[in-house]
């Protein structure tokens, strides 16, 4: 399993960064979690169409605000008849959601697939499984397993009632949001800090654990190392590396 990074700030773009956005590679399947404003830049088009499935945590913006983008991509290029297999896009099904917005989306070429805790999606031997996380809109984090590696990726929530850790159990390397510095996080608990996502990685005994949505203002080293204090084997994205599971 190849994992390439796109991008990980949020809630906006700067410089090279971009919003969350991972893509997973096994063999010719390819598995994008979250199309954060931005990732498009970092993908390898057309190529990157061919054969993709998306899967979107969960209908805040900074998570899927480049669908629109590669919407238009996958248009354009299935008129110039070189992709030829719709791209399935599997979101959350949430009520609160005007989902007409995305699926009345003039000019694409995707098919919109709705997903629930219960979905077990398999993409050759890729499986991928879903687990809610408490947030203000209906969120999923995601595990991706294939027969040697697993990935979860926390996407956003808060940290009391989370069940991330359990989920992650065990997992070769957790992408979890650490969106505050520890001095940051307030009150209202929608969101990690770099101690909570420190502690969740220690709890479920994970072998890597990898910061994610950091605010585009500040160094991502200054969550790197607040993280490594509870959790040493933590690294930070670098958006356009590509990681090989297992080898690091
Ligand atoms: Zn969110
Ligand atoms: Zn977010």
């Amino acid at each position: 399993m190849k994992l390439k990074i796109l991008g990980s700030v949020s809630p906006y773009i700067k410089g090279k960064e971009n919003c969350p956005g991972y893509l997973i590679e096994k063999d010719n399947i390819k598995l994008l979690l979250d199309c954060g404003s931005g990732i498009t830049r970092e993908m390898d088009l057309p190529k990157d169409l061919q054969k993709l499935t998306i899967v979107i945590s969960h209908l805040h913006r900074d998570h899927y605000a480049d669908l629109l983008t590669l919407g238009y991509a996958t248009y354009v290029y299935n008129k110039l008849g070189i992709l030829n297999e719709k791209v399935k896009v599997y979101i959350p099904k949430d009520e609160s959601f005007d989902k007409t917005y995305l699926t009345n989306m003039n000019e694409h070429f995707f098919e919109f697939i709705y997903y629930n805790e219960n979905t077990t999606l398999r993409l050759n031997d890729l499986e991928i499984t879903f687990n809610k996380n408490p947030h203000p809109v209906l969120t999923y984090s995601v595990k991706v397993k294939d027969d040697n590696h697993t990935l979860v990726y926390s996407s956003d929530t808060g940290y009391s009632n989370n069940s991330l850790e359990k989920f992650a159990q065990g997992t070769d390397l957790l992408i979890c949001e650490t969106t505050f510095l520890t001095n940051q996080k307030g009150k209202e608990d929608n969101h990690l800090s770099t101690k909570e996502a420190g502690e969740i990685a220690n709890k479920a005994k994970v072998k890597k654990l990898m910061i994610t949505h950091t605010w585009p203002e500040i160094d991502k080293r200054l969550y790197l190392k607040e993280t490594k204090q509870i959790f040493k084997k933590t690294i930070a994205p670098q958006t356009g590396k590509v990681l090989k599971l297992g080898r690091w």
